[in-house]
């Protein structure tokens, strides 16, 4: 069996990072876990919780470090995650974020942090074509939609445009990722753990130069 990895996926948001989780995930058959699908899913189930960050979430905006951080370090303490590792996606994003991560994961180091290279126009073009499954968060867009309606190949649910793909919370997504998420690249690089690899390409491309970039890394 292929051996697990404890990976991140880090790029702009409409690099592809969902869809290449996904893929790597089954690859390497390990958890992906996507810190927006697990607030949408508090989103849904109504909580407390979720009220909250779906107002934060609607503008745009970032939840807090300590309140992301908590999910975070609850689902890696789970059985899966510690016996076959994780893809993490959609988190760290803030310097404050990736400190609390490598609290987390001591004694069990991330392997590799890639960064998802994608032009910005290309970004603007993919977010603003995006179409999501309100069930099971699968990726379309308007280029490449469902079979049958706008209804989800995978498991029948309804596909929309996300809540927060309007161009104001775009843009506001966009200037976030530069001024909070982008610093982690360097953060990373310091430490030797970060790689970049070239978003662009069909999804199978782009998974093949991921793996590659992985199983270089790995003994
Ligand atoms: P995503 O699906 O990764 O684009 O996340 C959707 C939204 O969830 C983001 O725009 C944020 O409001 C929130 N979110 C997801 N992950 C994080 C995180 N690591 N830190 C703070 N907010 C997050």
């Amino acid at each position: 069996m292929i051996p697990g990895a404890r990976l991140v996926l880090l790029g702009r948001q409409g690099a592809g990072k969902g869809t290449q989780c996904v893929r790597l995930s089954h690859h390497y058959v390990i958890p992906h876990i996507s810190t927006g699908d697990m607030l949408r899913s508090a989103v849904r189930e109504g909580t407390e919780f979720g009220l909250q960050a779906k107002a934060v979430m609607d503008r745009g905006e970032l939840v807090s470090d300590g309140v992301i951080g908590g999910v975070v370090a609850e689902r890696l303490a789970a059985d899966d995650t510690r016996e076959r590792g994780y893809i993490l996606d959609g988190f760290p994003r803030t310097v404050g974020q990736a400190e609390r991560l490598s609290e987390i994961t001591v004694g069990a180091a991330l392997d590799l942090v890639i960064d998802l290279v994608v032009p910005i126009q290309v970004v603007l073009e993919r977010l603003a074509g995006r179409r999501v499954c309100v069930d099971c968060a699968t990726n379309f867009s308007v280029d490449s939609p469902p079979r049958y309606g706008w209804v989800c190949d995978n498991c029948g649910g309804e596909v929309v445009q996300r809540a927060d793909d309007t161009p104001a919370a775009i843009q506001i997504r966009l200037d976030l990722y530069e001024r909070e998420t982008a610093p982690l690249i360097a953060w990373y690089l310091e430490r030797e753990l970060l790689t970049a690899v070239d978003g662009l390409g069909t999804a199978a491309e782009v998974t093949a130069r991921l793996v590659a970039a992985v199983d270089a890394r790995r003994p």
